[in-house]
């Protein structure tokens, strides 16, 4: 066995005896029995298509083989270009956001800041040695962040709700909100979290002038081998007075960015995955590819769109370098102009 295979596999070991240890998310029924998405049969939530995205044990360990024997990609080792945000010019209209990595924005609209899916640690995984180790470290640090009035956050995988990132976070800024789906406050609360509002899709929570909407998208749940969807999943709308942000979290393609549009209305800036798409027969339901991603663009009207999940986390087959090279084809196959879909550098400022 190669180093590669002997890693992944005590990685799925291990995770099978976290989940022996308790260290699963306290599953509450009550709370969950409401949900239009959730099954009260099989205890599990599902998209709105009633799909659950599940994958047999063969098209697991076929994806496993496929990721081992993937071709060689030189960001895994040498990372991308890391930019100092100190060092660009702040906007001059208050409006302005800083892609950190992967899913992570700190984004700033007429001075309330919000942190997005806020992943800070080495590695996309429940353990320090295993797992999915970042290619290029984060622009900035959590000490170095400034005043954070909320953060919200997808789903619970691990590239997304990194608990050791959000314990530092609220206790260097105990004031922030946390913005959750439907299952995930007890998680957040057992780590001493304290301001947790948790939603539903479609619900509706307002903060400082600023309304909060959990939105459907295609995707699932998991943190452990045992439970699959036991929590939900979900994009963001946060409408401010005057401004408009979708954050799409993860998702696969499906009809829900057409109903958000249609129920909620069109972003002034949506952030949209990119990444993590190959091989696509078994990444398609979960993730977006750069095509999709433009689809996505156009189905949500919105009137600019920023790049996220790339370039950070080694967690699928395609090069590293290849979704933002795709995106800018797809775009200029669409006669869209280059501004509207942009993908940042790593701690790239963008006025807005
Ligand atoms: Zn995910």
């Amino acid at each position: 066995m190669n180093k590669r295979l002997i890693s992944l596999t005590i990685f799925f070991i291990s995770l099978f005896f976290l989940n022996g240890c308790g260290l699963l998310n306290i599953h509450n029924e009550n709370v969950y029995l409401s949900s239009e998405n959730y099954d009260s049969v099989t205890k599990t939530f599902y998209n709105s298509n009633k799909d659950s995205n599940k994958k047999s044990s063969f098209e697991l360990i076929s994806f496993l083989l496929d990721f081992i024997k993937r071709p060689y990609d030189t960001r895994e080792s040498e990372g991308f270009t890391l930019l100092d945000p100190a060092k660009q010019k702040d906007s001059s209209n208050g409006r302005q956001v800083i892609w950190i990595g992967h899913s992570t924005l700190l984004l700033t609209i007429d001075g309330i800041t919000i942190l997005t899916d806020p992943v800070f640690s080495l590695r996309a995984s429940p353990f320090s040695s295993f797992g999915p180790k970042r290619v290029t470290p984060p622009a900035l640090q959590i000490i170095d962040l400034p005043k954070i009035d909320a953060i919200i956050i997808s789903h619970n995988h691990y590239d997304h709700l990194d608990i050791k990132s959000l314990k530092e976070l609220n206790k260097t800024q105990p004031q922030i909100r946390f913005f959750v789906p439907l299952g995930l406050k007890n998680l957040l609360i057992k780590n001493g979290l304290e301001f947790v509002h948790e939603l539903d899709w479609w619900e509706k929570a307002t903060f400082n002038g600023l309304t909060f909407t959990a939105t459907p998208v295609n995707h699932w749940s998991s943190r452990s081998l045992f439970d699959r969807n036991k929590t939900l999943w979900s994009g963001w709308m946060i409408d401010w007075p005057n401004y408009r942000f979708y954050f799409a979290g993860d998702s696969g393609y499906s009809n829900d960015f057409i109903e958000t549009r249609n129920r909620l209305g069109s972003p002034d800036l949506a952030a949209i995955p990119i990444g993590a798409y190959a091989p696509r027969n078994f990444m398609k339901q979960s993730h977006i590819n750069p095509e999709e991603a433009v689809r996505v663009f156009e189905d949500l009207s919105a009137k600019r769109a920023i790049a996220i999940h790339w370039g950070t986390y080694k967690l699928t087959t395609e090069l590293l370098s290849e979704p933002p090279i795709r995106l800018r084809a797809e775009i200029k196959r669409k006669n869209i102009k280059p501004s509207r879909f942009v993908s940042l550098k790593h701690g790239q400022k963008l006025n807005l």
